[in-house]
C-alpha cells in the first residue's frame, strides 16, 4: 500500500449545527505530516469542518499525496440495520440515506426526530434512545434504554468491534455524557457529502481497499487514554479534545513509519462482518498503538514569548478559515510592551497589566440614598408616626456626631454617613415638618432609602482585571474606590507602511496621472491604530524595491512594537513583503477563507511583528477590522476581544458557496434591516463610507432573502 503524506485525525461534535460564534464542543482536527507534530485546528461546528475538511481533502488530491483521515464515530450499525432501512448491506448506501433524511427533515426537526423515525421502521419500540429536548417527549423515541429490547428490535445492540472495545457506548444511544449516537449520525451524513464532493478519490475503512487517495478510518481516542492524561499532565493541556487528536494523530503516523500501521489496519478477527459493521483502528492491536503513542518525543506547550514561528499553520493546510485563524491569533501572541504607572485621570484607553482592587469599599459606610429624615426603623409605627427632631443636619461629608436616640429622628440629605442609631430614611415629600416633629404614613420598610456598606463594591475585591481597556465609567470606578493611579501597558506603537511602485502619497501634489494610485491606506490604517488606542507611526510608502523595503522594515522595527503593511502581501512578482519576510525566514501567508481579502502575511521582522495586509483599501479595511484589531489589542496587553453582532433581518438576496467567510458592507434602513452596499467589487472604496457596519455570512453555503437573520456588526463593534 502507498503510504498516507497527511494523517489527519478529526474529534466530532453531535450537536446541534447552530452557526453560533464559538462552541464548547466543537471540533477539533489535528494534521500530522512525516513526524511533525503540527497544533489542532479549531472547527466552530460541523459545516466549518466539513468545508475545511473538503479543502484538505481537494488540496492532497490536486497536489498527488495520500491522506488518511479519522473520525471518532461509528461508521455503522450493527449487522441487519443498514439492510432494515435500505435494503442493502452497504454501510457507505446507508450514510447517503442519512444525509438525504437530514436535507428532508423540516424547521425545527433534528436528529431525534431522524432517530424516532428509523424506530418506526422496526418492530417493537425501535433501536434508538435518549430524548435530548430541554422539553416534551419525542414520539416513539424512549427517553431510556430499558424502555425498549433489542430482541423485540431484532438487532444486535452491539457491533462487534463495540462487544471487543470495553468503555464503548452504543450508537442507539442519541445522548448523554459519552454517548455517540448523535455523533454517528451526523458524522455518516457529512462523510457522505465528502465522498460526494470528491467522488472516486475517498475509501472507506474497512469497507472498500484503500487504493484512493484519500482513506475514511474510524478511530476511538479513548485506546489512548492514559497516553494523552499523562500528555497533558506533562505539558499543562487543559482541552482534552484537542490533546486526544494531537496524541492520536502522532500514534498513527508514528506507525506508519515503522511499519504498524499496516497491521493496524489489517487486524480486524475473521468472522467480523466487516463490510457491514466496520472496526475501530486500533482494536485487537492494541498493544501497537500504544508503543506507537510511547514512542513521543513531543516537547511542552509552545513558547509563551512571541517566536519566530508563532504564525506556522500546520503544512497542507492551504485555506484557513476564520475562525482558525483568530483562534491561533488568540493563542499565540501575548503582550509586547513593558508597564508603567500613571495618574488614572491620565489613562483612558490604557490598557491594565495587573488585577486592580478596591482600595476601600463602595461605599464605604452606610449612607443616606435620599434627602429626607432619618430614624431607627424600630421607631416607626405600621401606620402614621410621628418623631420629634434632634438638633442638627447630617450631610453628605458633613455628619452629625453623637447617636439618634430610639424615638427621634434627624434630618439627612443624600450621601451624608447614617448617624449612629438609624438605619432607615423616608423621603423628605413624603414627610410633613412642624414644630421640631417629623410625621409620615407608613408602612416603611427596614432600611429603606439607605445605601449599605461595600453593596457595589467590597474593600479588597477585584474591581477591574488585568487586560481591561480602560473606559470612561472605568475611571469613574478606580477613583471611586480609591485609586490614584493605574499599572498600565506602555501604549502600543503600530507603524503603517504602504508598499506599491504605483503609489503616490498625498503630500505630492494631487494631480498625478492616472497611471498613479493615491495611498489611501496609510491614513487609513494610521487612524485606525489611534482610534484603537495605540501610538501611530507614519512609516511612509516604499516602492516595489526590495532594498528600500528592507531599509524601511529595519527603520520600522526601531521605532514600532508592531508593523503594519499594505500591499505586495501575496505570492506575485511584485509582493516584496511577503518575499522578503520569506527570505528571513519568519514569513507564514494565511490564506484567509474570507471575502474580501484573502491573503494575509504574517511575520516578523527583527523580533517585531509584521501584519500583511491586502493592498486593496476595502479588503485591508476588513482585513484590519477582523484581524489586525483583535491582535493588536492581545499585543498591546488587552484581553481577547470578540466583537458584538447582533441578528437582524436581511433587507438584500444573495446566495453565498460554501468554504469561506463574506462580509459585507452594509448599514441599517428605515425599518432596522440590513440593507448591502450595492456592489461587492472590492475596489468600491465609496462602500466603506456609504456603510455603517458589516454583515458577515458565516463560512457555510447559505441563501438569503429578504426578512431572513443575518449578523450585523455595526462599525463600533470594531472601536470606533
Ligand atoms: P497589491 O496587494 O500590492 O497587489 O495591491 C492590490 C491593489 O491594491 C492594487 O490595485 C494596488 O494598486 C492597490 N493598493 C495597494 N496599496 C494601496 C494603497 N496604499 N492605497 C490604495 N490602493 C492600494
Ligand atoms: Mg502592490
Amino acid at each position: 500500500m502507498t503510504p498516507f503524506d497527511t494523517i489527519v485525525i478529526v474529534d466530532w461534535t453531535g450537536g446541534g449545527d447552530t452557526g453560533a460564534r464559538e462552541r464548547k464542543d466543537a471540533i477539533w482536527a489535528s494534521v500530522q505530516r512525516g513526524d511533525a507534530a503540527e497544533p489542532a485546528v479549531y472547527l466552530r461546528n460541523r459545516s466549518v469542518a466539513e468545508a475545511w475538511l473538503s479543502q484538505l481533502f481537494a488540496d492532497e488530491i490536486a497536489e498527488g499525496r495520500r491522506c488518511l483521515a479519522g473520525f471518532d464515530f461509528p461508521f455503522a450499525y450493527p449487522a441487519g440495520f443498514a439492510q432494515a432501512v435500505t435494503g442493502t448491506h452497504d454501510p457507505l448506501v446507508l450514510w447517503d440515506w442519512i444525509a438525504d433524511a437530514f436535507d428532508d427533515l423540516v424547521d425545527g426537526e433534528d436528529r431525534f426526530d431522524l432517530a424516532a423515525r428509523l424506530n418506526r421502521l422496526f418492530p417493537g419500540v425501535g433501536p434508538f434512545w435518549f430524548n435530548g429536548r430541554q422539553q416534551g417527549d419525542i414520539a416513539d423515541l424512549p427517553r431510556k434504554g430499558s424502555d425498549r429490547t433489542m430482541d423485540q428490535v431484532g438487532l444486535p445492540e452491539r457491533r462487534m468491534v463495540e462487544a471487543q472495545a470495553r468503555g464503548t457506548f452504543t450508537c442507539w444511544q442519541m445522548g448523554g455524557a459519552g454517548s455517540v449516537g448523535s455523533q454517528a449520525m451526523t458524522g455518516m451524513a457529512s462523510l457522505a457529502r465528502l465522498r460526494r464532493w470528491h467522488p472516486e478519490a475517498i475509501a472507506v475503512w474497512p469497507f472498500e481497499a484503500l487504493d484512493r487517495p484519500v482513506a475514511l478510518v474510524e478511530v476511538w481516542p479513548s485506546l489512548l487514554a492514559d497516553e494523552v492524561k499523562a500528555a497533558m499532565a506533562g505539558t499543562g493541556e487543559t482541552i482534552k479534545d484537542r490533546a486526544q487528536v494531537e496524541g492520536l494523530a502522532g500514534a498513527v503516523s508514528r506507525a506508519q513509519m515503522s511499519g504498524a500501521l499496516q497491521t493496524l489496519l489489517a487486524a480486524v478477527p475473521e468472522g467480523v462482518p466487516r463490510r457491514e459493521e466496520g472496526w475501530i483502528l486500533g482494536v485487537g492491536a492494541e498493544l501497537l498503538l500504544h508503543a506507537a503513542a510511547r514512542a513521543s518525543d513531543r516537547s511542552g506547550p509552545g513558547p509563551t514569548h512571541l517566536a519566530n514561528d508563532c504564525f506556522a499553520l500546520p503544512r497542507g493546510v492551504v485555506w484557513t478559515p476564520v475562525d482558525v485563524a483568530l483562534s491561533r491569533l488568540r493563542e499565540r501572541l501575548r503582550p509586547v510592551t513593558g508597564t508603567e504607572r500613571v495618574p488614572v485621570a491620565a489613562a483612558l484607553g490604557r490598557v491594565l497589566s495587573t488585577d486592580h482592587r478596591a482600595m476601600r469599599a463602595n461605599p464605604p459606610a452606610a449612607n443616606a440614598a435620599v434627602d429626607g429624615y432619618g430614624f431607627a426603623h424600630s421607631s416607626a409605627g405600621e401606620r402614621s408616626t410621628e418623631l420629634p427632631l434632634v438638633a442638627g443636619r447630617a450631610a453628605a461629608g458633613a455628619p452629625i456626631g453623637g447617636a439618634v436616640p430610639a424615638g427621634s429622628a434627624v434630618r439627612i440629605l443624600t450621601g451624608a454617613l447614617l448617624p449612629s442609631g438609624v438605619d432607615t430614611v423616608v423621603l423628605e415629600e413624603d414627610c410633613t415638618v412642624a414644630d421640631r416633629k417629623v410625621a409620615f404614613g407608613g408602612p416603611v420598610k427596614p432600611g429603606a432609602n439607605t445605601r449599605k456598606a461595600g453593596e457595589d463594591v467590597k474593600e479588597g475585591a477585584v474591581a477591574l482585571a488585568a487586560g481591561r481597556m480602560l473606559t470612561p465609567a472605568d475611571l469613574a470606578l478606580m477613583t471611586a474606590l480609591g485609586m490614584a493611579e493605574a499599572e498600565v501597558f506602555r501604549p502600543l506603537r503600530v507603524g503603517v507602511l504602504s508598499t506599491g511602485d504605483e503609489l503616490v502619497a498625498p503630500e505630492q501634489g494631487t494631480q498625478q496621472g492616472a497611471a498613479w494610485t493615491y495611498d489611501a491606506n496609510r491614513p487609513m490604517l494610521l487612524a485606525l491604530a489611534a482610534r484603537w488606542g495605540h501610538v501611530p507611526v507614519d512609516l511612509g510608502l516604499v516602492g516595489d524595491d526590495r532594498t528600500a523595503l528592507r531599509a524601511a522594515l529595519g527603520r520600522a522595527a526601531a521605532t514600532s512594537d508592531v508593523i503594519l503593511t499594505s500591499g505586495g502581501a501575496s505570492a506575485g512578482d511584485e509582493d516584496h513583503v511577503s518575499a522578503l519576510l520569506r527570505e528571513a525566514g519568519t514569513m507564514e501567508i494565511w490564506r484567509i477563507a474570507m471575502k474580501p481579502g484573502r491573503p494575509l502575511a504574517l511575520g516578523s521582522w527583527q523580533g517585531v511583528p509584521v501584519f500583511g495586509l491586502p493592498g486593496n483599501p476595502v479588503a485591508a479595511f476588513v482585513c484590519a477590522l477582523i484581524f489586525a484589531r483583535p491582535a493588536l489589542r492581545r499585543l498591546a496587553g488587552a484581553a481577547w476581544h470578540v466583537p458584538t453582532g447582533y441578528l437582524v433581518p436581511a433587507a438584500f438576496v444573495k446566495r453565498k458557496r460554501a468554504g469561506r467567510r463574506e462580509f459585507l458592507r452594509a448599514r441599517i434602513d428605515d425599518q432596522g434591516r440590513a440593507e448591502v452596499f450595492p456592489s461587492e467589487g472590492s475596489g468600491r472604496i465609496s462602500g466603506l463610507n456609504w456603510a455603517d457596519g458589516l454583515v458577515e455570512l458565516g463560512d457555510e453555503a447559505r441563501e438569503i432573502a429578504p426578512g431572513d437573520p443575518v449578523t450585523y456588526f455595526p462599525f463600533g463593534s470594531f472601536g470606533f
